[in-house]
Parts: C-alpha cells; structure tokens; sequence
C-alpha cells in the first residue's frame, strides 16, 4: 500500500496551536487504500502545544520563501525561524520515506493548500510547508482535493 504523509491535527491528534484537532471522518475512506502517517510541521519547528496563533505576515508561503515575509506572532514576534526549520524537516522526513503525496490541512500558515492564513485572516494562498513540499516535487492536496482526484481516476 502506498504511504502518504498527512497533517496530524487531520488523523485527530490534538496539534494545533489551541490543543484541539481538526479531525476529518473522511479519513476513514482514504485509511482502507493506503497507510497514513502523521506529520506536524510546526511541531517539528519546536513548537509547543498550545502556542500563540501565528500567521504569515501578509502574502503566503511564496512570500515567505521568495520575498523574505516573516511568520509573525500577535506582538510582531518573529517566529519565521520555527517555520523554516518546520518545513525543512517535513521535507527531509517525506524523502527518508520515499513519499509521494502528503495531505494538508488547509488555512493553516503551515499547511494551507489553496487557503492560508495572512496577517490573522483566511486568504487564498500556500502555506510555507505546502509551499517547500510543492517546490520539492511532491503532489499536496486537501482531503477534499484527493478524494476528487481518486473519483477522475474511476
Ligand atoms: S501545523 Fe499543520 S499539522 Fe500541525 S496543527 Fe497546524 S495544520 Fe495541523
């Protein structure tokens, strides 16, 4: 069966940043074809549980990349550095497991797909994993994405 990364808070693991998950039922779906494995960028960037909210001060995970934008907290703080090192991990740790496909949260800074979170609201845009996992050559989807791609497939 074919191994797929998936955001954490997604299988139900309480990783965001107030403690809680995001469970997606839809999970169960997917788990009959394929082995899922959970991977938390933020936590990865040494990040702990809870955490102040965090968000790409405006732009995306391109900006952050290309254009040096910053990943801020509330007070300004820049936190960039924890999201780096986040994203870098999540990349190291899908090439160890010769990974093809990862399964993203979307709106979040890290793992938003098609929505992120820019200076504290939802905006259309990557987050700064999705953004180095796309850049690296791997497939990213939502849920909602994959399911629609397995349905063009049959
Ligand atoms: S960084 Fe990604 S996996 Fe971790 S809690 Fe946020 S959305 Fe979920």
């Amino acid at each position: 069966m074919e191994h797929i990364l998936i955001s954490s808070c997604l299988l139900g693991l309480k990783t965001r940043y107030d403690g809680k998950d995001a469970f997606d039922s839809r999970v169960r779906k997917i788990e009959k074809g394929y082995i899922l494995i959970p991977v938390c960028p933020e936590l990865l960037g040494g990040l702990p549980i809870p955490r102040e909210p965090l968000t790409i001060k405006r732009k995306d995970g391109y900006g952050f990349w290309e254009e040096n934008i910053p990943v801020v907290l509330k007070t300004g703080k820049n936190m960039s550095h924890n999201f780096k090192e986040g994203a870098l991990r999540t990349v190291d740790f899908a090439k160890i497991l010769n990974i093809r496909r990862i399964l993203l949260k979307d709106g979040s800074p890290s793992c938003g797909v098609f929505m992120t979170n820019s200076s504290f609201k939802k905006r259309r845009g990557i987050g700064v994993t999705a953004y180095l996992l796309s850049k690296n050559g791997f497939i990213i989807d939502t849920i909602e994405s994959f399911l629609e791609s397995l349905k063009s497939l049959h």
